[in-house]
């Protein structure tokens, strides 16, 4: 049970861990992204606007209004990583323009040709490099580059001259490095959430023992309280029954209806109470799972007639008859007296639930891979809202109707228990006022020990 709770604190401590380290990634990384992006439009804007002016200057000296033969002027300086620059006339033809790669204008030059920016647009492409066949001296050029594509960021911006549009400037800029940093960087986050993760999966284990471990403390002194508690009272409660015989039997008090009665009554009380003991006893001993569980090969259908047979005289007292449908033989492995209790329990309930002339029914069977066990009866029924909490401790349904046969809450829990220790399942169907059938099942394979 704590390992369970101490496994689900682990996987919600780190799952919280990790959101958090994801989040912080993604926010790092986007910021980043968006301020390196930014910045490398801002240097490109600054570039065509300062390249922008220069030829407006340039025009305004040589009072020329076009920018035909303007090629021959080295009027565009080069930036930091720029790719290309093209100037085009009114039209868009070539006036002027250089590139990195020049075996590439053409196809640089169809990518901004016709290319009217609207206000502060900036694109971005990727080309696919074609390499210079071109052989200088016998020597390939080598130029090749370290990848072959390029990621380009242009811009474009009209050229004016005395207030009239005379041409355009495109200019192309290299951002392949910062794509390339965008990577490492994203290798690297995702290197530093890998490693994260694993501190966070042994912060929130320790966490989750250290929040753990004063309950689970806390958890093994009451058990043991509960055990040692059930063993001292059995003693005092069998010597007082015994006093109780042996005083019912003493002269005087064989007489007196009245103090008959008395006896009568703190016998019932005795009795109740020693089962209450005993059953705190197992579940005492089921917690601290030190199961003494002892696998034999048993008849249950000898069993059950036995059971059968010490609850008739009780069961015909009510008014109830109880029947049994099983195979002459059914063999089976598992714990004799445990699996005689959980007959018992709900053989026993289905008595105490079920109204006068009332029929109860045991029925066994098995097929290849499990034995099954019902128990059925036309009593009371059970809510469908508490048939999920039979089973748990001192659960009891319909607190008036149930106080009246006695009874703690601990049966089922039991049973649920010794079902569980034979590796089964145990299940209800119930409908107020018809009756409940409890439903046991349990494999034909037992291992030897748990
Ligand atoms: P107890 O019978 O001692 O109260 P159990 O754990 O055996 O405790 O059962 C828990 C509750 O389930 C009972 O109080 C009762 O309300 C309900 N219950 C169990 N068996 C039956 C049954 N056969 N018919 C109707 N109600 C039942």
């Amino acid at each position: 049970m704590f390992q369970t709770t101490q496994r689900r604190l682990t996987m919600q401590y780190s799952g919280l861990l990790m959101l958090f380290l994801v989040l912080f990634i993604v926010v790092v990384y986007t910021l980043l992204y968006i301020v390196i992006l930014r910045d490398q439009h801002r240097e490109l804007e600054n570039l065509t606007r300062q390249e922008t002016r220069i030829i407006s200057s340039y025009l305004a000296e040589s009072a020329r209004n076009e920018l035909q033969g303007l090629g021959s002027q080295e009027l565009v300086l080069a930036g930091a990583d720029q790719f290309f620059y093209y100037v085009t006339d009114t039209d868009g033809n070539f006036v002027m323009g250089s590139e990195t790669m020049r075996h590439m204008r053409e196809e640089l030059f169809e990518l901004v040709s016709g290319w009217v920016p609207e206000q502060n647009e900036i694109r971005e492409e990727t080309i696919r490099l074609t390499f210079d066949e071109r052989r200088i001296g016998g020597r390939e050029i080598d130029e090749a580059p370290k990848s072959d594509t390029v990621r380009l960021m242009i811009d474009g911006s009209p050229i004016f001259y005395n207030n009239q549009f005379v041409g355009m400037i495109y200019i192309g800029k290299d951002i392949s490095f910062a794509y390339q940093l965008f990577q490492w960087l994203l290798i690297v986050l995702v290197s530093l959430m890998v490693l994260f993760a694993g501190v966070a999966v042994f912060m929130s284990y320790m966490m989750s023992k250290k929040a753990m471990g004063p309950i689970s403390t806390a958890f093994h002194r009451q058990k043991e309280f509960v055990g040692d508690a059930s063993h001292e009272l059995r003693t005092p409660l069998s010597v007082m029954l015994s006093s109780i015989d042996a005083m019912e039997m003493t002269d005087g008090v064989e007489e007196d209806p009245f103090a008959q009665k008395l006896l009568r009554n703190m016998k019932s009380e005795v009795k109740r109470m020693t089962g209450l003991v005993s059953d705190l006893l197992v579940l005492a001993r089921a917690d601290s799972g030190v199961v003494e569980r002892v696998i034999d090969e048993i008849n249950v259908r000898v069993e059950a007639g036995n059971v059968i047979e010490s609850l008739t005289p009780y069961a015909e007292s009510n008014g109830i008859s109880l029947y049994l449908d099983a195979p002459d033989e059914l063999i089976v492995p598992g714990d004799r007296a445990r699996l005689k209790q959980l007959m018992y329990i709900l053989l026993d309930n289905a008595v105490k639930y079920s109204l006068e002339g009332g029929r109860v029914e045991m029925i066994l069977s098995k097929n290849d891979r499990h034995w099954t066990m019902k128990v059925s009866d036309e009593g009371i029924g059970i809510d469908a809202a508490d048939q999920s909490r039979i089973f748990d401790r001192f659960f009891r349904s319909d607190k008036s109707r149930t106080r009246t046969v006695g009874g703690h809450g601990l049966g089922l829990s039991i049973a649920k228990w010794i079902t569980s220790i034979h590796g089964g399942t145990i299940t209800v169907e119930s409908e107020i006022g018809k009756g409940s059938t409890f439903t046991v099942q349990i494999p034909n394979e037992q291992a030897a020990s748990i």
